[in-house]
Formats: C-alpha cells, sequence, structure tokens
C-alpha cells in the first residue's frame, strides 16, 4: 500500500519571514493528516530556517533543484550532500520551469537523479507533455522519452527510493487541472513502464504524484484514482489552510 505525499513546491515565492510562518501554519495542522507524508519544498535560502520550523515533526523539507556534483568549482550551484546537511530529505528534479526555462535537459536530470539516490535523497523526477504534445497525440511518447532519459541507470532497488511526478505543462499554473481521467492514464503508463523496465513489485511500490494546478477543492477526485499516488503544488502550497485542505484530500 502505497502512503499518499503531498508536496508543496514554494518556487520563487515567500521571504524569510512568510516561509516561516507558512512552515508554522503547516506543522500546527498536521496532526489530522498522520496517514499523509507531507513535504516542503522552499527556495534554497530559506532552508535553513523551515529546517528548524518542521524538525521534530511529520512534515518533510526537500529541495527545489540541486547540481550532480559533490563539491567544487561549480558558481551557484548546491549538492545533494549540501542539501542533506541542512534537512532535506527529498529534491525535486527536473520541473518543467527548469526543463523549459532553464533548459534542463533529460540528461542533466538523469545525472542529478542518480547523485540524489547516492546521497540518500529522494528524487522526485517530474515529466510532463506541453500542450501541443498533448494536441498531437504525443502525450504519452513525450512522457516515455522523459522517463527513460531521466532514469537511465537506476536500479531496480533505487527506484523504489524514486518518486515520479507526473505535470502536464499545460496544468501547472494556469488553472486547468487535468481531468482525473486524463491524469489516471498517463499515471496507469508511468506504472505500465515501471513494470516493463523493472518488475511488478518494484513498479508497485513507486509513488507518481499529479502536478498541474491542484488545490484542496479538486484534489480529492484526482487523488481517488488508483495510481495517482499524491500531489505535487505549486500555487495551492503558498496558504497553509489550501495545503492542509489537499492533504484531507489524499485522506479521503
Ligand atoms: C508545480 O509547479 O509543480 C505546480 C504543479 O504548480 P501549480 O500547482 O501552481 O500548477
Amino acid at each position: 500500500m502505497r502512503r499518499k505525499l503531498i508536496a508543496g513546491n514554494w518556487k520563487m515565492n515567500t521571504d524569510r519571514a512568510s516561509a516561516v510562518a507558512l512552515a508554522k501554519g503547516i506543522v500546527g495542522g498536521v496532526d489530522k493528516y498522520k496517514a499523509v507524508d507531507l513535504l516542503v519544498c522552499p527556495p534554497a535560502v530559506y532552508l535553513t530556517f523551515v529546517a528548524e520550523v518542521v524538525r521534530g515533526t511529520s512534515v518533510a523539507l526537500g529541495a527545489q533543484n540541486m547540481y550532480h556534483e559533490g563539491n567544487g568549482a561549480f558558481t551557484g550551484e548546491l549538492s545533494a550532500a549540501m542539501l542533506k546537511d541542512v534537512g532535506c530529505s527529498h529534491v525535486i528534479l527536473g520541473h518543467s520551469e527548469r526543463r523549459h526555462i532553464l533548459g534542463e535537459t533529460d540528461a542533466a536530470v538523469n545525472k542529478k537523479t542518480l547523485a540524489a539516490l547516492a546521497a540518500g535523497l529522494v528524487p522526485i523526477v517530474c515529466v510532463g507533455e506541453l500542450l501541443a504534445e498533448r494536441e498531437a497525440n504525443k502525450t504519452a511518447a513525450v512522457i516515455r522519452s522523459q522517463f527513460e532519459g531521466s532514469l537511465a541507470g537506476v536500479s531496480a532497488e533505487q527506484i523504489e527510493k524514486v518518486v515520479i511526478a507526473y505535470e502536464p505543462v499545460w496544468a501547472i499554473g494556469t488553472g486547468k487541472v487535468a481531468t482525473p481521467q486524463q491524469a489516471e492514464e498517463v499515471h496507469a503508463d508511468l506504472r505500465k513502464l515501471l513494470t516493463e523496465r523493472y518488475n511488478g513489485q518494484s513498479a508497485a511500490k513507486v509513488r507518481i504524484l499529479y502536478g498541474g494546478s491542484v488545490k484542496a477543492s479538486n484534489a480529492g477526485e484526482l487523488l481517488a484514482q488508483p495510481n495517482i499516488d499524491g500531489a505535487l503544488v505549486g500555487g495551492a502550497s503558498l496558504k497553509a489552510d489550501e495545503f492542509l485542505g489537499i492533504a484531507a484530500g489524499a485522506v479521503g
């Protein structure tokens, strides 16, 4: 049985005070949602402040990106070990904003995924098609190619620790949420890809999150789908009540 995971991607939002206040708001309401895993991913500069708030609680801490090298002359980058050092257990990799705005490739996401796993961080590997790709019936092919490229060289043992996030690019930050059927179709395809590449037992353990305009009012029906194991939430994760409302949707 896969536990649901609700992850908040705060992106380049908040300041120090509001990040701490948001984390406190979430921590203050978690008691009702013990059956769900909760994760917050603040901007990197606020990780240490948010870590103070979530330490000793059931809310986990994640980063929004990392670099694959361990250390050295990589100005502006952060390693997996640095993220672990400040209390992160998870890292979002290959988010569509990094792929499409910052030019991150599957090969780069793959190196980061392997480095995160080697360091003991849980990578949340994002995949998702553009609107034009969906309209051209290329969704399955795009997802397969991102899956293969981003997860190359990941062993059957390692894959069980990976979280995959299906985030259709046309649904991110647009208010246009995928229907539960559209999302479930891709999640079921991803589960099939996992089974083909690994085996049924490992595939059954991998959590596949949906992301794209999830909010408290639409979370319930998305999270009721058999292959939707949680949500990666952008805008709605910036309000503690709304984020906890999504967790409520996961409890059912
Ligand atoms: C995201 O950025 O991962 C995301 C899903 O954003 P939003 O919830 O705002 O669509």
